[in-house]
């Protein structure tokens, strides 16, 4: 079988050139990856390469494994290569000699959640203000120096006598004995350490050149330091190293990714042979071309332009829907449209900036009955911090819900192992009550530690003051004061950074979903809450069969392509995210994002945003995205984005201030930031000195006046007569 018969002749001078550094640099769509699959099996099947001397590493799981199936699709499986991770590839290499190192065989290996367990017994121990200083604080700076391999040492060294480098260092330090005395290692240290490997025993350096004698990477451009040192260690002794990747295309620098590396390969690897693929094969000259007026606007980045034999193809077609419910019921309008019987669900794919917009989408898509699929994520109502919170509210509703209770006693930690709640389950069998009446015998919540006791003390009177007063809150009251007062946000703003970040996400947005419910019927009560969201939650279009629209992140969407693409959220602020305004690289970066978006579509692209969003439960105007403003105009069809202005953009033009602001110097809101603030002030302002007397107002009962107080109790005369309610839970206000 000839396997290069199908590439064109660059690829196939690319995959041919099996001996010697090789680059292959080029844009979206121009068959990189597919070049790399095809090189490995003619390098198997026709040069007789051992696939036990091929090393392909890439980044996701994902990838990997489409990698591997295309490998093995042309020459059969069971071939054993190691078409890996760069996480996998370190892992399994430390598995075999880590104890070089001085690591056991069985060393384990730390996610997020049990670094932040070790860095806060830490910080207990050093007596550090756990206040000033949080768990992320020290995690993501000890992060940052493993990828620059600074030590703890050199850590004192470059940063001498300042105060506040001194309090990183020593925990640093301590934190890297007590991995090593605990046999573990985090997520860095895998890279960190397989380098460390190979610069310590040179034996091991050379089995593994004389094992991976070719070596590929795929998405090259998004390598850090670190993996780039791996894979040059590696590729030293036989220089039989292939990269493949597009400068444009990288979208990881907020990780540590460094672009340097794929501009200054020839540089490191002397002969290197340069392949640049022009001509794309995924998409329609019209995709292409805008891809190219967008991503053209980035100033450090090599000129480049790809080409396409397909034809033009339509045009682009642009929506503004009025809000975020119509975008997304225009998306699923323009699948069922579009369908018919030689197209499937799964040739559609919908991505998005921020994972907490899949929700609007989810919705949309249930409601016509079209199958989706959430792609390298949990549908929204599936998400553990949602079904967390959930079970919160459900304990509200009924105390005796001990699934639920059983879910959240120990989240956040309250010192609650598996084994206790055991033990107090038998008892509550026993004694024929709910666990929940059993924590609230004070003799048994005495008898477990002293931290579990007085976490569990206040779990118990937070959902008890709770449930006492859910006739008289908004759900939207409790849902806030559940956030806050069971320590369940404070938890996660404590933890390092990517994840616990896009869990906030998605609890904000949870604000959505009950303003939503709110704006309906104001007075909806927690019970009828709870079952529509249920239901809502309940509703089933996942297709196993894979026939189904593809719900994703542009991140995530790296390398893949689909027929029909949908980017929703064309506005400043949520794509171009708010945090591209931070850093000065930072709209490049994201331009290259939009780029890798628009690139993923072989047929057709719809561009779509929201006159006006509600965002973690805020609502405001929008601007049109700017990418939107570079698109090249005449490849667009819709609302012509120049001639139907945006209201915030006509606002802004009616203000004297037009003209004394540059349009540059614009910066979106921050609405997470705001709807966290919010939540935190709303509760802990509710106000609980009151005297005899006093005028005071209630979200749900209006003007009232204060008639008794009693302990923490207050009774306040409203209009619809007297209530008892709960001093610091209830959302009282002086007027
Ligand atoms: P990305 O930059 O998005 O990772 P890529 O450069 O890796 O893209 P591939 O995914 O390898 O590109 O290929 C894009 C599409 O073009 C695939 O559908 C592939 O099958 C097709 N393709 C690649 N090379 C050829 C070729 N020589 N002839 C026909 N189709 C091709
Ligand atoms: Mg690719």
């Amino acid at each position: 079988m000839d396997y290069l018969e199908k590439l064109n002749n660059k690829q196939r001078e690319a995959a041919m050139h099996t001996e010697g550094p090789l680059l292959i640099l080029a844009g979206a769509g121009s068959g990189k990856t597919s070049t790399m699959t095809h090189r490995m099996a003619y390098m198997i099947d026709e040069k007789g390469i051992s696939p036990y001397n091929i090393l392909a590493v890439t980044f996701t799981n994902k990838a990997a494994k489409e990698m591997r199936d295309r490998v093995e699709a042309l020459v059969g499986q069971g071939m054993n290569m190691w078409i890996l991770t760069f996480h996998s590839a370190c892992l399994r290499i430390l598995r075999s000699h880590g104890e070089i190192l001085g690591y056991g065989r069985d060393f384990a290996v730390y996610d997020p959640t049990d670094q932040k367990t070790l860095i806060k017994n830490i910080i207990r121990e050093l007596n550090i203000d756990g206040k000033r200083y949080t768990p992320a604080y020290f995690l993501g700076n000890i992060s940052k120096c493993k990828e620059k391999k600074i030590s703890p040492n050199d850590y004192a060294k470059i940063f001498g006598d300042d105060i506040k480098e001194k309090v990183i260092q020593q925990v640093y330090e301590l934190y890297e004995k007590k991995l090593k005395s605990n046999n573990a290692m985090d997520f860095d240290d895998l890279l960190l350490n397989a380098v460390r490997l190979f610069e310590r025993d040179e034996a091991v350096l050379l089995k593994y050149q004389n094992r991976f004698r070719y070596i590929m990477v795929d998405e090259y451009q998004d390598t850090n330091q670190l993996q780039y040192q791996f894979v040059k260690m590696l590729a030293q002794e036989h220089n039989n190293i292939c990269v493949v990747g597009d400068d444009d295309q990288c979208i990881y620098q907020w990780r540590g990714a460094d672009i340097r590396n794929i501009l200054e390969f020839e540089r490191d690897f002397k002969d290197t042979m340069v392949v640049k693929l022009e001509q794309n094969y995924r998409s329609t000259s019209t995709i292409l071309d805008a891809a190219h007026s967008v991503i053209c606007h980035n100033r450090g980045r090599k000129e480049k332009k790809l080409w396409t034999e397909a034809e033009e193809g339509k045009k682009i077609i642009y929506n503004r829907a009025d809000d975020e419910k119509e975008e997304a019921y225009f998306i699923a309008g323009e699948i069922n449209r579009m369908r018919s019987s030689d197209r499937q669900y799964s040739d559609f794919a919908v991505l998005y900036r921020m994972n907490s917009q899949s929700r609007n989408f989810e919705e949309a898509l249930s409601r016509r009955g079209i199958p989706y699929r959430v792609l390298g994520g949990l549908r929204y109502y599936d998400r553990k911090e949602i079904k967390d919170i959930m079970c919160y509210m459900r304990l509200v509703q009924n105390k005796a819900d001990d699934l639920a209770l059983i879910r959240v006693i120990n989240e956040p930690k309250r010192g609650i192992g598996g084994k206790t709640v055991e033990k107090l389950q038998a008892l509550a069998n026993v004694r024929g009550e709910n666990l929940f009446d059993t924590l609230m015998d004070r003799e048994v919540v005495d008898s477990l530690s002293v931290k579990a006791c007085s976490n569990i003390k206040e779990f118990t009177e937070v959902i008890t003051s709770y449930s006492n007063e859910k006739e008289n809150l908004k759900v939207s009251d409790i849902y806030d004061g559940l956030l806050v007062k069971s320590g369940y946000l404070k938890a996660l703003e404590d933890q390092n950074a990517l994840e616990a970040e896009s869990r906030i996400e998605n609890l904000m947005e949870f604000k959505s979903v009950i303003y939503d419910y709110e704006k309906e019927d104001s007075n909806i009560s927690l019970g009828e809450f709870m079952e529509r969201i249920a239901l809502m939650a309940d509703i089933d279009n996942h297709d196993a069969d894979e026939n189904a629209v593809v719900l994703m992140t542009l991140h995530s969407a790296k390398g893949l392509e689909f027929p029909f693409v949908f980017i929703p959220g064309m506005e400043d602020g949520l794509f171009p995210g708010w945090r591209a305004f931070d850093r000065e690289d930072g709209l490049e970066e994201e331009r290259r994002l939009c780029y890798v978006g628009i690139t993923r579509a072989k047929e057709r692209l719809w561009l779509t945003g929201a006159e006006v969003r509600t965002m973690y439960g805020k609502t405001d105007y929008t601007r049109e995205s700017q990418f939107l403003h570079e698109l090249d105009k005449r490849l667009i069809e819709g609302d012509g984005i120049y001639e139907k202005k945006s209201k915030a953009d006509r606002l802004a033009e009616g203000s004297f201030l037009d003209g004394m602001i540059e349009k540059t110097a614009y910066k979106p809101f921050d609405q997470l930031k705001y709807a966290r603030m919010e939540t935190k002030k709303k509760v802990q302002s509710y106000g609980t000195d009151f005297a005899l007397g006093e005028a005071v107002s209630h979200p749900k009962f209006g003007a009232g006046k204060v008639t008794e107080m009693t302990g923490k109790t207050i009774t306040v005369s409203f209009d619809e007569g007297e209530k008892k309610l709960a001093l610091g839970i209830a959302p009282l206000k002086k007027v």
